[in-house]
């Protein structure tokens, strides 16, 4: 009889070695676990929408009759709206479950055992997650110390036969766009450059209108954040139209599930709502930023996105960021050499920085 042992050794040598990806806790989890209720927490560790997804979204989902019928594999009207919404044409756009959907979808196009993926950390942790579990081998590239990426050792990198290399911009967690300049140079390689731009509502800089110049560009994007709808999952790509084809072809026939492509639908007719929350936040970064610009044992980096990067110079981040926990204020620590004393701050509502910054005050 086999046993578990046995079913030990079939399972991808890969797999085993892959260290896992390090998601943040639901807060009713975090809540039982610290002992406080639900309504005292500030959630400020996922770079989420605080005020929520449009409210035509949750009319929407609960008049939607079709829930028992599959939904549409190839997302036609999805795409003929972010047609519309991007400048960019639908034979260049596919939409996945979540941006990290495609991020994978990438990945499985691209790559064979042992392909290598440039990376350049600090920055969002699916790139590295999905090439390990697709047999990929991650190539690192460390960001500069004002994290800006470093141009000629990433061209380099992929010049010498990497498949893909991945530029959140702006980068989670840094907050930092990479400029134009330094993406055309990437362009010049034979390799995929893939432009993460999860936060480009937030930004305004875009590579979109691009695409259709350089057959290695991609383009993502997400509804997570600025449109509200992290939990439904629903992102997109723009992508020369010879890749959309294979990853129509590759894709699950249903990756986008109905109540995802109708939310995504329903916040693209809602955008004069979606931009004023926009504004509001952009205005409570401003606010943030200047309050904790106020601590001199903080150094605050400039954020084109919306959350804030923070160095803790004087005094221990794992403490502070566990401190304010207690209180129901969860902000997000990163224990990585890079990052060691760094904390990131979603931006929230006025209420939440007010409590944040008297924490943070009665801590010192
Ligand atoms: C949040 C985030 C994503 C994830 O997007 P989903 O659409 O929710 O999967 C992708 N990239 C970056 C850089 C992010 O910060």
């Amino acid at each position: 009889m086999i046993s578990p042992e046995d079913i030990e050794k079939l399972v991808r040598p890969e797999i085993k070695a892959m260290p896992p990806y390090v998601p943040i806790q639901p807060i009713n989890v975090l809540v039982r676990r610290l002992e406080i209720s639900e309504t005292e927490v500030i959630k400020l560790d996922g770079n989420e929408n605080p005020y929520g997804c449009s409210p035509r979204v949750k009319h929407a989902l609960a008049d939607y009759a079709y829930y028992h019928i599959y939904p549409d594999p190839e997302q036609r009207e999805l795409r003929k709206e972010l047609e519309k919404y991007t400048g960019v044409s639908v034979k260049n756009i596919l939409a996945g479950s979540g941006s990290d959907e495609l991020i994978d979808l990438i990945l499985r196009l691209f790559l064979k055992p042992g392909d290598r993926v440039v990376n350049c950390p600090p920055t969002f942790g699916m790139y590295p997650f999905s090439t390990d579990v697709c047999g990929g081998k991650v190539v690192s590239i460390p960001r500069k110390p004002d994290f800006s990426i470093d141009v000629a050792r990433s061209f380099k990198a992929i010049s010498g036969g990497a498949r893909v290399i991945f530029i959140a911009s702006p980068n989670n967690p840094s907050g930092n766009i990479t400029p134009e300049t330094a993406i055309l140079e990437l362009l010049k390689a034979k390799a995929v450059v893939v432009v993460d731009e999860a936060y480009y509502e937030f930004s305004g800089v875009t590579m979109a209108p691009q695409v259709n110049k350089y057959p290695n560009l991609i383009v993502l994007r997400t509804f997570s954040k600025w449109a509200g709808l992290a939990g439904l999952r629903v992102g997109y790509g723009i992508f020369p139209a010879n890749m959309v084809e294979y990853l129509m072809k590759i894709k699950q026939p249903y990756n986008v599930n109905a109540a995802a492509q109708l939310a995504a639908l329903e916040s693209l007719g809602d955008l004069d709502y979606l931009r004023g929350t926009i504004k509001v936040i952009l205005k409570e970064r401003q606010r943030l930023m200047e309050k904790l610009g106020q601590l001199d044992w903080l150094k605050v980096y400039p954020s084109q996105s919306n959350f804030i990067l923070c160095r803790v110079l004087k005094g221990n981040a794992t403490a502070i960021h566990k401190e304010l926990q207690k209180q129901g204020i969860f902000i997000r620590y990163f224990d990585t050499p890079q990052l060691r004393d760094c904390l990131r701050i979603s931006v929230g509502k006025p209420e939440h920085t007010d409590k944040l910054i008297a924490a943070l005050k009665r801590k010192r």
